[in-house]
């Protein structure tokens, strides 16, 4: 594949962090989303990028996917702004947004930068990516594409007994690549019952203990139920503790700006 040229957008931009895991459905897309709207809500001027496009993405998570991304006449895209962060995704190009993307990956891949090159961003802070899942190509690509923006990653993972492998595989991608790993947040980490405040680890133990963790996100029915009602942004104004632990997370990545 081509490379696509990237300069324009980038210059805009002063910080990438891409959010990857190991395999789908971990809630990549949540964390990538609560990163980019904990950074908004400190003050920061934030672009999210959606580069997982299946399943329920982030303009849904964000509440926009009624939204389109308007072209102009220059053929520069506009994106969706809402509490100034820029959505950025293929589905807001979308007429028909019931219709799958039946793209292979190359393809995918190079539609996600095509439009990130024409993308009309105004100057950001951070640009968050909501990776594909996994340490195949197509992160690969993305990030062979934007590195030298990279500030870092964020590793998202379930407990259980394959943390550990997910973690070093990736953790060996990000080496390999020169990227450097901001830390993991391990989802799903316990449901706390309502009633009598016990904790339940129903995946299990963490079994890996890493330093890099930076946050531990339970299983909140609340959480699931406000993001798919596209309530992310009221879910983390609010007071719980899990809107907090999600807030940490940019926190913690704030508090790294100086590496890059
Ligand atoms: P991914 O991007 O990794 O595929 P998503 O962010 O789309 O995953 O999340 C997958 C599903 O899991 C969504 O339906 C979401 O609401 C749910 N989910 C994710 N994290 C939590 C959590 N901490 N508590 C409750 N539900 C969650």
């Amino acid at each position: 594949m081509g490379i696509v040229d990237l300069s324009n957008f980038l210059s805009e931009v002063g910080r990438v962090v891409i959010v990857m895991s190991g395999k789908g459905g971990v809630g990549k897309s949540i964390i990538a989303s609560s990163l980019a709207i904990g950074l908004a809500l400190k003050g920061r001027s934030v672009a999210i990028l959606d580069a997982d496009i299946h399943g329920p993405s982030v303009p849904w998570i964000m509440g926009v996917e009624n939204g389109y991304m308007t072209v102009d006449s220059d053929g520069f895209i506009n994106p969706i702004e809402i509490e100034n962060i820029a959505v950025i995704s293929i589905e807001l190009l979308l007429t028909n947004k019931d219709v799958p993307l039946i793209w292979r990956g190359p393809l995918k891949t190079r539609a996600i930068l095509e439009i990130l090159s024409r993308t009309r961003v105004g100057k950001r802070d951070y640009l968050i990516i909501d990776m594909p899942p996994g340490t195949g190509d197509e992160p690969l690509t993305i990030v062979q594409h934007l590195k030298n923006k990279i500030m870092g990653a964020v590793l998202v993972t379930v407990p259980g007994e394959l943390v550990k492998h997910v973690v070093t595989k990736a953790e060996i991608f990000l080496k390999e690549l020169g990227v450097p790993l901001l830390g993991i947040v391990v989802n799903m980490s316990y449901f706390k019952c309502p009633t009598c405040n016990t904790i339940h680890r129903l995946f299990g133990a963490t079994s890996i203990m890493n330093e890099n963790i930076i946050a531990e996100i339970p299983i909140d029915p609340l959480l699931a139920q406000m993001v798919s009602s596209g309530k992310l942004i009221d879910y983390l104004k609010g007071s719980s503790s899990t809107a907090k632990s999600l807030l940490r997370i940019a926190d913690s990545v704030a508090n790294m700006e100086a590496q890059k």
